[in-house]
């Protein structure tokens, strides 16, 4: 076993307000900052942070020459697994075309007809794409096959690059269920989610909530789909509130999900329900940008005390970017959250939503990401500038 001390690191973000001195307060002390700081890591977790001048014999030394030092990235929402390519329904919707979610069903028919190799060709192409924006943590969702054997595929597909696998078998009503959408229901709730339980193919069970949308689900299928999943073992995260005011929210609160994600469209009773729940809320700000929808009020819920989660919803509909950093500029410019508050969310809030601490501590895994710059506010100062990657993991 042999460690490695980190040093030159001239701020250290660690998400442990223990580091933060009586004279820190607010959103910056729950960053837990370190200035002049060093690390050693040991076969992948931390085994010791502090200060540069007081550091332990290491067998090996990276010196990031006064850079700043982050928790990794946690891309707490994505749907990476996919073929075929949308940027013609981006253009059209650019110039004016509105989106309902029936584009996905372009994707499914490509995903469907792509061989396991393909598809792990593109996801392996995605990760390394993600990885070199500073994300050290995934999670995925199936939902373009829409089968029993296509949602199987897709899920262990996805489970060959993360532990963190979300079942979405309830993304759309495929169009051979158009008619006859109960019996799409029975099939999720029935055999699909069955198989899924059988292989351990998945933790999550996620819908998409949005009776807005002919595709999506209304409040009591998604009910019914996320009792199935609960009772069957697995968690619940639900997409909700993206479309227009709606059920996802109070449901994805009722269920006790991990999260619910978009939360574009939210009334008062959705922020108390959230804010009484150990749902995290999670933003989705690029889907915003790439829709040119309203951005949803960070602002408001941060007041309300809800804990707030940050995630790309990397997909090739809606949002196509891999970028935490992106999301991190969107989320201080467009959503009004401080650059700390920000950071936190793509860190912290994303990594509680899958049960991950989501901090630099000793005993927990070595994810830090670099960033060429001496401080975090950089992410947001800088915006579109490829300052953060991994460091290890
Ligand atoms: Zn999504």
């Amino acid at each position: 076993m042999t460690s490695t001390l980190i040093t030159g690191i001239a701020e250290l973000v660690t998400n442990d307000p223990a580091w933060s001195g009586s004279g820190v307060s607010g959103d910056v002390a729950r960053l837990g900052i370190v200035a002049d700081a060093a690390v050693v890591i040991e076969a992948g977790r931390v085994t010791w942070v502090g200060a540069a001048d007081a550091v332990p014999q290491a067998d090996s030394r990276i010196d990031v020459a006064g850079r700043a030092v982050v928790p990794g990235f946690v891309d707490s929402h994505t749907h990476l697994v996919f073929a075929g390519d949308r940027s013609g329904e981006f253009a059209a919707r650019m110039a004016g075309t509105a989106y309902d979610g029936g584009g996905i069903a372009t994707t499914v028919a490509a995903t469907r007809g792509a061989s396991d190799d393909e598809l792990r060709g593109l996801l392996a192409a995605r990760i390394a794409e993600l990885r070199r924006q500073g994300t050290a943590t995934v999670e995925i969702k199936s939902g373009y096959g829409l089968s029993i054997d296509d949602e199987l595929r897709l899920l262990r597909l996805a489970r060959e690059v993360t532990p963190h696998v979300t079942f979405l078998g309830a993304h759309v009503v495929p169009a051979e269920y158009a008619a006859d959408r109960a019996a799409y229901v029975e099939l999720v709730t029935g055999p699909m989610l069955a198989a899924v339980v059988a292989q351990r193919a998945a933790a999550y069970i996620d819908v998409f909530c949005e009776p807005r949308s002919a595709h999506a689900f209304t409040e009591d299928e998604a009910r019914t789909i996320l009792r199935a999943g609960q009772n069957a073992g697995l968690a619940v995260r639900v997409h909700g509130n993206q479309l227009g005011p709606g059920p996802g929210v109070r449901l994805a609160c009722e269920m006790g999900a991990a999260s619910v994600d978009h939360c574009t469209y939210l009334d008062e009773a959705d922020v108390a329900a959230l804010a009484d729940s150990g749902t995290v809320a999670t933003l989705l700000p690029g889907v915003e940008f790439s829709t040119r929808h309203p951005y949803p009020d960070a602002r408001r819920l941060l007041d309300a005390g809800v804990s707030v989660a940050l995630a790309t919803d990397c997909n090739p509909g809606t949002c196509f970017t891999s970028s935490m950093p992106f999301v991190i500029a969107l989320a201080v410019r467009e959503l009004r959250m401080t650059p700390a508050e920000a950071l936190y969310a793509a860190t912290a809030g994303s990594a509680q939503t899958l049960g991950l601490p989501g901090r630099i501590a000793v005993g927990e895994r070595a994810d830090l990401t670099v960033l060429d710059a001496p401080s975090h506010l950089h992410l947001a100062y800088r915006p579109g500038v490829p300052l953060a990657s991994t460091l290890t993991s």
